[in-house]
């Protein structure tokens, strides 16, 4: 496949049209942002970190009956992928309290929910990302009724497959975000999953594994996504 004009750069990745219009090529990069683009830093191999791992996980999904875009992996950094529009929202799953929960309810981080929480963004950097629910995602037309069906199904699919394996990998699955789009008229799962988009906590420790790291200054930021590639390749 070739790679052509780049369509579309992100904060973590570069878009690119190829040859086939219903593929592109996704790069990872090792730049971090967080707190809306505010904190800008880079974190040495997490380009090639987040790209095996999320093409690791998208396999596993599929194999789950979770529709998404991956479809191979090129080189250290990139991968081909179904050409999506992505829809603007962003779908939160959380299992544990932290970040803007814990903030928002008054939660001490660590506290197990006892049930799952899914939360709603409107995926747009100038308004930073408003919280919003189904009512809104209806009035504003940001997806059908049916569409929202699939996608919070698919979100507690991703939530069970992802818990039971990082389990296995001696890891706490805190919480994640999700993001959909359009592909022959269907909705299925894009974006990334990776230490930039979960919260990973050590499960004997609680040692936060994830980009909380860069965040928070709290170092060791490249051993960590380096420690979490290796539990589970
Ligand atoms: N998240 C993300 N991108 C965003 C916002 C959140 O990937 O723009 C992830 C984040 O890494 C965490 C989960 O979604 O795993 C919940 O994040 P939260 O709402 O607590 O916001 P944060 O504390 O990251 O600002």
């Amino acid at each position: 496949m070739e790679k052509l004009d780049m369509l579309y750069e992100g904060k973590a990745k570069k878009v690119f049209k190829t040859n086939d219009e219903k593929r592109y090529i996704v790069e990872y990069k090792d730049d971090a942002t967080a707190f809306n683009g505010e904190k800008k830093g880079t974190i040495v191999g997490k380009g090639i970190v987040n790209n095996k791992m999320s093409g690791l996980l998208f396999k596993l999904l599929e194999e789950k009956g979770v529709k998404n875009h991956f479809e191979e992996i090129i080189s250290d950094k990139e991968m081909i992928v179904k050409a999506v529009k992505i829809l603007p929202l962003e779908v939160i799953v959380r299992n544990v309290a932290a970040g803007s929960l814990a903030k928002r309810l008054g939660l001490k981080e660590g506290t197990i929910m006892k049930s799952t929480v899914l939360e709603f963004s409107y995926k747009d950097d100038d308004l930073g990302d408003p919280m919003i629910n189904e009512y809104h995602i209806k009035a504003m037309e940001l997806a059908t009724d049916e569409q929202l069906d699939i996608i919070k199904k698919y979100a507690f699919m991703v939530n069970d497959t992802l818990m039971e394996f990082f389990g296995q990998k001696g890891i706490k699955l805190i919480d994640f975000k999700l993001e959909f789009g359009l592909f022959d008229g269907e909705v299925i799962l894009a974006d990334e999953i990776s230490p930039d988009t979960c919260r990973l906590w050590d499960a004997k420790t609680n040692e936060k594994l994830d980009k909380d790291r860069f965040r928070r200054d709290m170092g060791n930021v490249e051993e960590a996504y380096l420690e979490v590639l290796g539990r589970i390749q």
